[in-house]
């Protein structure tokens, strides 16, 4: 049934657990019909990573203003340099984050299929929008490597894949940098956070994650994850990494969650 071809006859997907996460997409080009994911009506390709154009429309980009420490965008016109509400209350180990997109609509559909329905191919269409807008900015100066946030192993034994590895691996790729997967690990299956305070969500996270060696690094490192809620989880991971011996920790997400409280820019004092 993996070979349906036909764009307007009926589309059969795999059922979860075929493994497919490990496919190589070439081989999905030749397997999987020409046809978007998302709508089921237009053409799309491998290299759109089955997304068609009409529905990569319905993506909406990050662009400034925003943050200059989380990139939360904010809504209207922003003069000068501005931090938002939580960056001024919260201090994080990354130094800086940022996001292609919010994550709502069919970004986040992607989002949710590529890990809970293992439909690899949304993993080239959102490594494709990590890149398009973080290459520009990561150009330069010298990075050290891109480190995924890490799943605990239980569960990217359940998962087969990680997400956030998955994203990554273009994005080192293009910079030339090694992707690091062996610095931090996970150290306990983190249960949903959602029951807990914004405070106890941080102070959770920063004991979430731990060194898996012993290596000494220094210099600057890019940390991948998928999506960007509180900041917490990423600033778990970069606290291992600073603790390492990371100078500077930049996040980079493909979505990023909007909380309400961080819509307005605090005002500079
Ligand atoms: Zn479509
Ligand atoms: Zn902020």
């Amino acid at each position: 049934m993996l070979l349906e071809r036909s764009i307007s006859g009926p589309i059969h997907r795999p059922v979860g657990g075929l493994g497919l996460a490990n496919w190589p997409e070439v081989i999905l080009g030749l397997v999987y019909p020409q046809v978007c994911a998302i709508c089921h009506q237009q053409r799309a390709d491998r290299d759109q990573g089955y997304v068609c154009t009409a529905c990569q429309g319905g993506v909406r980009r990050i662009t400034e203003p925003y943050c200059q420490r989380c990139g939360m965008p904010f809504s209207g016109k922003i003069i000068g340099s501005q931090t938002c509400t939580a960056c001024r209350r919260d201090s994080w180990a990354w130094d800086e984050a940022r996001a292609a997109a919010i994550a709502e609509g069919i970004t986040l559909e992607c989002i949710h299929r590529l890990k809970y329905q293992k439909e690899p191919w949304f993993g080239t269409f959102l490594s494709g929008l990590l890149m398009e807008a973080a290459l520009p900015r990561l150009i330069g100066p010298p990075w050290q490597g891109v480190v995924p946030v890490p799943l605990h192993r239980v569960k990217q034994r359940e998962r087969e894949f990680n997400q956030a590895e998955r994203l990554a691996a273009p994005l080192a790729h293009a910079l030339g940098v090694p992707l690091r997967t062996d610095l931090v690990r996970r150290r306990e299956a983190t249960s949903s956070q959602t029951s807990l305070s914004r405070k106890d969500r941080i102070g959770n996270m920063r004991t979430a994650f731990e060194p898996a060696g012993s290596p000494r690094i220094h210099g600057s490192w890019i940390l991948v994850d998928d999506v960007l809620t509180t900041g917490a989880t990423a600033d778990g991971v970069a606290a291992v990494l600073k603790n390492l011996g990371a100078e500077r920790v930049v996040v980079w997400a493909v979505a990023r969650a909007i909380l309400e409280i961080d819509l307005q820019p605090a005002r500079q004092t």
